[in-house]
């Protein structure tokens, strides 16, 4: 399952240069987090790193967007191969 944060965010930005996916962001009124990017830190670390840092313990799993282990690898490894990809092209440049 992906995570999600709830309304109780308090805006302090220590989740998003945690995230190893780049997957938090600020959206409008608080931060949010891009279901296609978050792998539960799987791949990365052994439990979340969001989760672990937010001081008010807003983040939780989404349970609308269940997704077993091998999902959140095949996330992962997409993810990475994409993140090479970019890499490769810039050192074209
Ligand atoms: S669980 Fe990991 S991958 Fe998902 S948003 Fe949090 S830090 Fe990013
Ligand atoms: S660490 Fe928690 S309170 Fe701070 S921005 Fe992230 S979700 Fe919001």
């Amino acid at each position: 399952m992906t995570l999600l944060i709830t309304d109780e965010c308090i805006n302090c930005d220590v989740c998003e240069p945690e995230c190893p996916n780049e997957a938090i962001s600020q959206g409008e009124l608080i931060y949010e987090i891009n279901p296609n990017k978050c792998t539960e830190c799987v791949g990365h670390f052994d439990a979340p790193q969001c989760v672990q840092v937010c001081p008010v313990a807003c983040i939780v799993i989404d349970l609308k967007q269940p997704e077993t282990q091998a999902q959140l690898l095949d996330k992962y490894t997409k993810l990475s191969a994409l993140k090479e990809n970019k890499e490769n092209e810039t050192d074209l440049k």
